[in-house]
């Protein structure tokens, strides 16, 4: 039986600035199959989801010898897509984690994580949703299987009622595609009571690429030139160049500072400074310090 829970290591990517913290998934491959997502690069089938053998016997084992780090739940996969309404393997770990006393962090882009605040509430616990667009359409073509936008921005405002500590991350922002309207996203969020945002800019791979171009075929040729003409590669991933991406990521820093959020990026290296004193993956708002293990 091998571990599930491992600590992160995003594919040794080079700008990553996340604490330590292990990462787990209860689940194998996602089903929203986002066009840009990068987990088909690395898991076979990443789209056609399945839960993972005994993940809960191997969990419940993990957690009797591990360091309490805190654990992203989930990072190449979403812990709340439909099948997780039969199968309930995320409310279990959950249950599994909090009892054990481990911090969490849980990143998703569904609504049905309200599901669970009667757990959200007994554990030190930040939820991060993913919110790319306040449009319907957009969201529509490119995020295929993921609740809309409305939807989870009235779960973000759920959790925040019931005094969930609850951040968004704005993640990926794609030139051409989803940075205008940025300002009234971050507007949005200020109105329902959202302290910290994370964004950052879509780092293309071959296939992902492909996919977005495919939803968007009208802005084939200008993503082309951004990403393969004027971008660059760092680690295994395209970028956009760094004026770009500093212009795009300030548009937001802006709007966060002038609603009074604090703001980080997520693989940007130094091309803007964050906005407050935070961590990119909001582990700063766990009760939880590294020097307490
Ligand atoms: S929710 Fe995340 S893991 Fe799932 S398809 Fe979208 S980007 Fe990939």
């Amino acid at each position: 039986m091998g571990r599930v829970l491992n600590r992160f290591d995003p594919w040794r990517g080079k700008l990553c600035t996340c604490p330590p913290k292990y990462s787990y998934s209860p689940y194998v491959g996602c089903s929203h199959a986002c066009r840009y997502c990068y987990i088909t690069a690395y898991i076979k089938d990443a789209f056609k989801p399945r839960p993972k053998k005994r993940v809960i016997d191997r969990l419940l084992r993990d957690v009797q010898f591990l360091p309490k780090l805190p654990v992203a739940v989930s990072t190449s996969s979403e812990p709340y897509m439909p099948m997780e309404r039969r199968f309930e393997l995320t409310r279990r770990s959950l249950e599994v984690l909090v009892r054990f006393g481990f911090p969490i962090l849980i990143v998703t882009k569904s609504s049905m994580v309200v599901r669970d605040i009667d757990i959200l509430r007994r554990g030190d616990i930040v939820v991060s949703i993913t919110i790319t667009t306040v449009s319907g359409e957009v969201a529509r073509r490119l995020e295929p299987g993921a609740p809309s936008p409305e939807e989870r921005l009235k779960a973000v405002k759920i959790l925040l009622e019931n005094r969930i500590k609850t951040t968004v991350r704005i993640d990926p922002l794609i030139p051409s595609i989803n940075v205008e309207g940025v300002e009234k996203l971050v507007r949005r969020l200020s109105e329902i009571g959202v302290g910290h945002i994370t964004s950052s800019t879509y780092k293309a791979k071959r296939d992902s690429f492909h996919r977005v171009v495919e939803a968007f075929p009208e802005k084939e040729d200008i993503l082309h030139k951004f990403y393969w003409g004027r971008g660059r590669w760092i680690g295994r991933s395209r970028y956009l160049e760094d004026e770009m991406r500093r212009n795009i990521l300030k548009r937001v820093r802006e709007a966060c500072s002038e609603n009074g959020m604090s703001f980080a990026t997520c693989r940007e290296g130094n091309v803007i400074e964050w906005l407050g004193r935070c961590s990119c993956d909001s582990s700063h708002l766990l009760s939880w310090r590294l020097e307490s293990i």
